[in-house]
């Protein structure tokens, strides 16, 4: 299939597409969708105002089109939408598109893990930020013990998909679960992510100094354990991976904050209601929706989200500053999807 290369104002081609299916979740994790703002009384999206999987796969193809090669799904909790293989399915048939991933909080996994194989998803990340039940129900908001997402990875691994994990390190919270989540991911051979708490959205009250930095986590790993870098698996990859000596076990680190990572941010973000976002913390979403629903075509679809590439300038993490946080109008992680 020929492909139209856009690029943005910063020459950075439009190579990934992170899709929110929905903007509900199951859990209330601390630093996302703290249980005091996403309340009983929260309004979330109604049905009629998301995305159906008609109109995302119509979208999700015209990015393809546009350069995009991957495309992650994401929420909210993203197994919480009804059916969700069938929207895996059809993405998967799409010609062009090389890579479907998934990121998840993994509790409905045993359910799901093998229709969303069948459908053609290839790869899982499950997020888990604690091995004690105890400290991981209070960062998920819902007391949710360790074992349900155990039960998920392992869903994952036995129906064939690819499964890294993720955590992502607060400072006095769960920065005591670096080394057992390193030991335990070690055990099963599984890739973690080590994420810096990032100051997404307006509600987690993000402190600069709550973050943990790359260089943090990777001093307390090195202590305990011999590690040698990887090189970069493709143009644009986020995570800075390492190896354990004498293993094929690799383990990651998503430095957004200390070491951020923009010049090849080859993003673009596509929220459950139709909203397309540049950036992570850049709150203007353009929308698709309504233009879609007021009966665009494709090639005046195309022209729409080729001209919000060429337009792109974000590089927010490169320049984070108190002021530039202050002044930033920004959307909730749990509505873009990370
Ligand atoms: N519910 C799914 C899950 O938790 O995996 C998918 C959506 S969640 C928003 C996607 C990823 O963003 C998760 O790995 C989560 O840990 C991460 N995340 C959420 N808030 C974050 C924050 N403030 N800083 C860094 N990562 C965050
Ligand atoms: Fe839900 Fe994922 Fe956010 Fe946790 S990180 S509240 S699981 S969307
Ligand atoms: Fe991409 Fe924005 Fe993150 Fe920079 S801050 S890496 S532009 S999403």
């Amino acid at each position: 299939m020929d492909k139209t290369i856009i690029n943005d104002k910063l020459n950075r081609p439009l190579r990934d597409l992170r899709i929110s299916v929905i903007d509900r979740c199951n859990f209330r994790c601390q630093y996302c969708m703290p249980a005091e703002v996403f309340g009983p009384d929260f309004a979330f999206l109604p049905k009629s105002e998301l995305l159906s999987y008609e109109e995302i796969e119509r979208v999700a193809k015209i990015f393809v089109q546009l350069g995009v090669e991957k495309i992650r799904l994401t929420g909210g909790e993203p197994l919480l939408r009804k059916d969700l293989p069938v929207l895996v399915k059809m993405l998967s048939e799409l010609d062009g598109l090389r890579d479907i991933a998934l990121t998840t909080n993994g509790v409905l996994l045993p359910r799901l893990a093998n229709k969303l194989k069948e459908a053609g998803l290839k790869r899982v990340n499950i997020s888990l930020d604690s091995l004690n039940d105890e400290l991981f129900g209070s960062i998920n908001g819902r007391n949710v013990g360790v074992g349900p997402v155990i039960a998920g990875i392992d869903a994952a691994k036995s129906a064939g998909l690819g499964v890294k994990l993720n955590m992502v390190v607060k400072r006095g919270l769960n920065d005591s679960e670096i080394l057992p989540m390193a030991e335990f991911c070690k055990q099963k051979d599984l890739e973690l992510r080590y994420i810096e708490y990032m100051d997404v959205g307006s509600t987690n009250g993000w402190r600069m100094d709550d973050v943990v930095t790359k260089k943090q986590i990777f001093d307390i790993l090195q202590e305990q354990y011999e590690i040698e870098p990887v090189d970069a698996a493709y143009y644009g990859e986020v995570a800075k991976r390492y190896r354990y000596k004498g293993t094929n076990t690799n383990v990651g680190f998503i430095s957004s904050v200390s070491e951020s990572f923009c010049s090849s941010c080859t993003r673009s973000r596509l929220s459950a209601n139709g909203q397309i976002f540049t950036c992570l913390f850049n709150g203007n979403g353009h929308d698709i929706r309504d233009f879609m629903r007021q009966g665009a075509t494709d090639d005046q679809i195309i022209s729409r989200i080729a001209d919000i590439w060429n337009h792109r300038g974000d590089r927010y993490s490169d320049e984070r500053t108190a002021e530039t946080r202050a002044n930033r109008k920004k959307i909730e992680m749990s509505y873009i999807g990370g």
